[in-house]
């Protein structure tokens, strides 16, 4: 089975600042890690290698220190690591990284099974995986919480909000996955130095064949014009005590006062 898992780094802390001038993410001094839902997309990838046998190749797009997360990666099983790289692809959206995705995904040959995590925690819009499966005219199944290889196709169970759905799909296909699939494994030691011997390249623009019109700002239809926190405020505090008729009472005559009724 040749699969391929694609993986974001992103901020380690939900402390989050933002530059009130640019309103850019601070990303100075701040420790970046593999996006949670892709650490179950991994272990996904690795299970699958260990029950039909086959090959991992981890992904991802992003400057040169994302290669710490990649080495995590194949420290944790991965075969291989593919570090997309080029100041082109800067200030990307969803549409220009998942073409870049894909022209990678191709680029490596025919996949039997691409995971993704459902979505990235520090942008969230768990756009690119269902880009990706687009591009490449894919099948894909989203919310992917259990899965069952059966011959040439998998059954997979999707989370939704009310209720557990069942697909079966053939495969070639596309998943995303969430955090309820399975528990991923820690690197150990001896994986850690063994992975340091596991190849690892870095594709450029040039050498993915992309169209530069596809790529970076230039290929990135949608702009994030402002991103702001939002205002704690923590002021006007009534705190209540007494009987719940009491407290009912007492809103009420609150909320008469306020002109709220
Ligand atoms: C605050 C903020 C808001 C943004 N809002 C938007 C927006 O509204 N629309 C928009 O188009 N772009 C937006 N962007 C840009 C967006 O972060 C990038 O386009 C990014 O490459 C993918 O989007 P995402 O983080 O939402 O990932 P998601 O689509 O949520 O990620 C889903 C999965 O895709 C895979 N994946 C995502 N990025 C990569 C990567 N670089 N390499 C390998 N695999 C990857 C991972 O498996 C991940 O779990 C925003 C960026 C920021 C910082």
């Amino acid at each position: 089975m040749n699969i391929a898992v694609f993986i974001k780094q992103v901020p380690d802390t939900i402390d989050v600042k933002i530059n009130p001038k640019t309103g850019n993410l601070e990303r100075e001094g701040i420790e970046s890690t593999i996006n949670l839902f892709d650490l179950h997309a991994i272990e996904a990838a690795i299970q699958l290698k260990e029950q039909h046998g086959g090959k991992v190749t981890v992904l991802t797009m992003g400057p040169l220190q994302a290669q710490t997360a990649l080495k995590k990666a194949l420290a944790m099983g991965c075969d291989e690591a593919v570090l997309l790289s080029d100041r082109k692809f800067a200030g990307a959206d969803t549409l220009a990284t998942g073409y870049v995705l894909a022209k990678a995904a191709e680029k490596i040959g025919p996949l039997d099974v691409l995971l993704f995590g459902r979505h990235a925690v520090d942008a969230d819009t768990g756009q690119t995986g269902p880009i990706v499966a687009s591009f490449l005219d894919l099948p894909q199944v989203t919310f992917v919480r259990s899965i069952t290889v059966d011959g040439s196709s998998m059954i997979c169970q999707r989370a939704l909000e009310h209720c557990i759905e069942t697909v079966k799909v053939s495969l070639p296909v596309l998943l995303t996955v969430t955090s309820e699939l399975n528990d991923p494994r820690y690197a150990t030691p001896i994986n850690i130095m063994k992975a340091g011997k596991k190849p690892q390249f870095i594709w450029s623009s040039e050498e993915l064949g992309c169209d530069e019109g596809r790529i970076g700002q230039a290929g990135s239809p949608s702009i994030v014009r402002k991103i702001y926190e939002p205002v704690h405020e923590t002021g006007n505090l009534h705190r209540m005590n007494g009987s719940i008729e009491e407290i009912a009472a007492a809103l009420v005559d609150l909320f008469e006062e306020q002109h709220l009724i």
